[in-house]
């Protein structure tokens, strides 16, 4: 059984094709520049082969017919026929408080997603125009969507509503979603079969780590807290968004920058966060490499990103009373020793005790723990297209 998974971002696609026997990719790849000059597709085989293909790339429809062409290419396609894909799962970003598990997409849902587009207007147009993409060039094929928001909708009021007056909840909807659920939810449940335990007996921090990072509080296999809010802007500090702020400095910056809204939100998601601190890059490899070189700005992102991570460890902890495991994926979670020991420096309280040689490990699936830690440390890889793939091979078997 194979499962198309496509995750169409404003100007790109990625795309994977899995075997759901071995679960493994047997096709996969990425179309960049849509509706742009210089469009290109980056297709690779099972064998990792790469073939690079140049051409105007005006829309997502195009972009999915030339992913077809890939996928069926006579000399190194992945499928003799289009009909070995048994269903499409699509990445779709914000599913607002309709949608609290993954679904099969019909007339109804299409509605639905359309209405969530004021939430997040940058993502969910071009979800949509990937799924009606699909739905054009196979048609009969089941579609299904995967949200990123879904996995949080189990948070309990007194987490999702804001300091408001209540009625901009019930008008615009202002809560906090929280995001990355897609990942979140794949590393608990990896987590379990690691531990040899119900996923419902634990208490796990989930740590996502990349350019985009979130924390999150999973009690019993449900999302309790986590530190994305209404907009993945919120919480930590990341590679250029601010994360969370005293609320009263954007006006502050809009005033004294002179800033319109668009140029305030573009600066908070772009131009702060470590770029914005280190002056070097978003990239963490770039600036432990500059403060290893002794830039203090470089240090000083690294301290306070780490310094984020544990004051949300400790609070999370609290909320659950307690931490069975702390799991760090995505990439610096999952590539970055250093930060994960700064992370979990003088924890003894919470009973984590992270075993420096285990640590050294990078992109393996492994408990970095020391044989007596209370609290158990992974690092576990996350595969957010899997879980698509999984979610949606469940809904249309
Ligand atoms: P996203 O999916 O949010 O774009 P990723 O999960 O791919 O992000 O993570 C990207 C981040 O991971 C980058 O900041 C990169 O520097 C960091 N990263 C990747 N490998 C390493 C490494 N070996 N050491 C430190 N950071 C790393």
């Amino acid at each position: 059984m194979k499962i198309l998974v496509l995750n169409c971002g404003s100007s790109s696609l990625k795309y994977q094709v899995i075997d759901m026997d071995t679960r493994n990719p047997i096709a996969k790849g990425l179309v960049e520049r849509i509706g742009l000059q210089g469009s290109v597709l980056t297709h690779r085989t099972a064998s990792g082969a790469k073939e690079v293909f140049k051409t105007e790339i005006k829309n997502h429809t195009k972009a999915i017919e030339l992913v077809i062409k890939q996928l069926v290419a006579p000399e190194y396609g992945a499928l003799k026929d289009l009909n070995e894909i048994h269903a499409v799962g699509h990445r779709v970003v914000h599913g607002g408080e309709k949608f609290s598990k993954s679904v099969v997409i019909n007339a109804s849902v299409m509605e639905a997603l359309k209405d969530c587009i004021e939430l997040a207007p940058l993502h969910n147009p071009p979800n949509i125009a990937g799924i009606k993409a699909c739905q054009r060039m196979m048609p009969g094929i089941p579609q299904v969507a995967v949200f990123d928001t879904a996995f949080h909708q189990t948070m309990r009021p007194l987490s999702y509503i804001y300091g408001l007056p209540y009625e901009y909840y019930e008008k615009y909807g202002i809560r906090k979603y929280g995001f990355h659920g897609t990942s979140h939810k794949y590393v608990s449940q990896r987590a379990a079969v690691l531990l040899k335990k119900p996923l419902s007996e634990l208490k796990l921090i989930s740590c996502h780590l990349g350019n985009g990072a979130s924390i999150a509080a999973i009690r019993g296999g449900k999302s309790m807290e986590t530190s994305m809010g209404f907009t993945p802007l919120d919480g930590l500090m990341m590679g250029t968004r601010s994360g969370a702020l005293d609320p009263a400095i954007v006006t502050y910056i809009m005033c004294r920058e002179q800033f319109s809204v668009d140029q305030m939100n573009d600066f908070l998601n772009n131009k702060c966060g470590a770029l914005g601190v280190s002056g070097i890059s978003s990239d963490f490899r770039d600036i432990e490499v500059a403060a290893e070189q002794g830039s203090h700005r470089a240090q000083l992102a690294l301290d306070i990103f780490e310094h984020d991570v544990r004051q949300f460890i400790g609070s999370y902890a609290a909320v659950m009373g307690g931490v069975d495991a702390l799991i760090f994926t995505a990439g610096v979670g999952e590539n970055a020793p250093g930060m994960r020991a700064g992370i979990c420096k003088n924890m003894d309280f919470l009973g984590i005790n992270l075993d420096l040689e285990k640590n050294q490990v990078r992109g393996e699936e492994v408990d970095v723990s020391k044989t007596n830690s209370r609290c158990r440390v992974l690092v576990i890889p996350t595969n957010e297209e899997l879980m698509i793939a999984l979610d949606t091979l469940e809904l249309t078997k």
